[in-house]
């Protein structure tokens, strides 16, 4: 089914057609209609699967001309999420005539307040800066008509749910709410409860499912060699583009630092670097000029950026859900992608999680010509082929592995 379907004004499908984009995708299918009838929505879809569209063109179609006050506003959880999704609006209403206003902290009040100012129709925001200008006096909601949660679930692992519904609060009752999340925890439905009149939810795919076009794999490592197993991963597979997801801010300045010694051009994205420093490294890497960035889940949740080769997890996620997010990287609208895990011995459980939690058991591969200092079991199937049987004297099995006794330990 082609966009003239939904009836959208002449200016939104020019702005579609800038964009490349042919036909709607499986969620921007359901969910237009809906938002256009006024329905509220709730969807389960994960990035990359165009619901930014999805909810951008119906509010975009429904607001039409500007009206000099905001009647429209999506929170999104992090500085990142907000920029890119105020950048997917006005590239889709660059047609059009709507004023667009984006609120993040980690910056001067300078601009939005001049934006607020003089007025503006949609305003993306993170819940924190947004109520600092609601306490200011410099931003009223009270002609929203258009609410959009997006990325619910990461707001309530960030712990912003109390300042959502302080925000909620003041928006008027009348209104069409519409919540994104991957999951949905019973904190969720209660919101959902609490904001919403009678949504309709459209799921898309098996909700929990990371995306299909993705190749997945695990590599078994031992902790010492975790460094060394990625260089070597990246000079295997000859990637294009590589963003290494890690546990803390510490260990992705750590593992930038190996890949810079080692010739690689990286960027970080961490919490601890300044807005201007994680715009660099953003920008920097959507341009082409660093061909890794290592990152931490938090500052990388929900980022748009297209055609990345690989996504690699140096740390095995301590969320199930965090895999589906950062394999949401790679693969997003219809390209394909690999996602490699490298796994210690200890992440045994975690990894049970995931797969669990993805409803699939994911391949254990072993690096050819990597010099690996001990043996490891690669899948169960290895197990009921015997190979334990047959291990090594001395050897012993610990987290579902089996370690050879080693030469070399470092
Ligand atoms: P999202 O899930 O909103 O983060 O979108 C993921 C990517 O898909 C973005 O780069 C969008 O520009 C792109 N996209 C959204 N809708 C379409 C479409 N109908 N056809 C092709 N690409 C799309």
């Amino acid at each position: 089914m082609a966009f003239s379907k939904f009836g959208l004004s002449r200016p939104l499908m020019d702005g579609i057609r800038a964009m490349g984009y042919v036909e709607p995708t499986p969620i921007q299918l359901r969910a237009i209609p809906l938002m256009l009838e006024g329905k509220d929505l709730i969807g389960s879809a994960q990035t990359g699967t165009g619901k930014t569209a999805a909810f951008a063109l119906p509010i975009l179609h429904r607001l039409d001309q500007p009206a000099g006050h905001a009647r429209a506003l999506i929170l999104e959880p992090t500085r990142e999420l907000a920029a890119q999704v105020e950048t997917a609006f006005r590239d889709l209403a660059r047609f059009a005539t709507l004023d667009i206003a984006v609120l993040y902290g980690g910056v001067g009040y300078g601009k939005q307040l001049e934006q607020l100012k003089k007025g503006v129709d949609i305003i993306v925001a993170t819940p924190g800066r947004l109520l600092d200008h609601i306490q200011r006096g410099t931003c009223k909601l009270d002609r929203i008509e258009f609410l959009v949660l997006d990325e619910a679930d990461r707001m309530l692992d960030m712990g912003f749910l109390p300042d959502v519904r302080r925000i909620i609060e003041r928006c008027p009752r009348n209104r069409q709410t519409s919540l994104f999340s991957a999951t949905i925890p019973p904190e969720i439905e209660t919101l959902v409860r609490w904001a919403m009149k009678t949504p309709e939810t459209i799921e898309i795919g098996i909700r929990r499912s990371p995306a299909e076009t993705v190749r997945h794999a695990v590599y078994p490592v031992s902790d010492q060699q975790k460094s060394d197993l990625l260089l070597a991963l990246l000079e295997a597979v000859n990637y294009d583009s590589a963003i290494i997801f890690c546990r803390t801010k510490h260990r992705a300045d750590r593992i930038a630092n190996v890949l810079r010694r080692n010739n690689h051009a990286v960027a970080v994205l961490h919490s601890n670097r300044t807005q201007r420093e994680r715009e660099q490294a953003l920008r920097g890497f959507r341009d082409g000029k660093f061909e890794a960035l290592v990152a931490t889940d938090i500052a990388a949740r929900g980022l748009d950026i297209a055609d990345v080769s690989h996504v690699i997890n140096y740390d095995v996620p301590q969320h199930p859900e965090d895999y589906v997010h950062r394999i949401g990287r790679t693969g997003r609208a219809q390209a394909t992608g690999d996602a490699f895990t490298l796994m210690v011995a200890e992440d045994g459980p975690h990894m049970d999680a995931i797969e669990r939690f993805i409803c699939r058991k994911i391949e254990r591969l072993k690096l050819p010509n990597f010099n690996y200092t001990y043996t490891t079991l690669f899948d169960d199937s290895l197990e009921k082929r015997g190979v334990v049987a047959g291990r090594a004297r001395g050897a012993r099995i610990r987290g579902g592995y089996f370690y050879a006794p080693s030469k070399k330990r470092r």
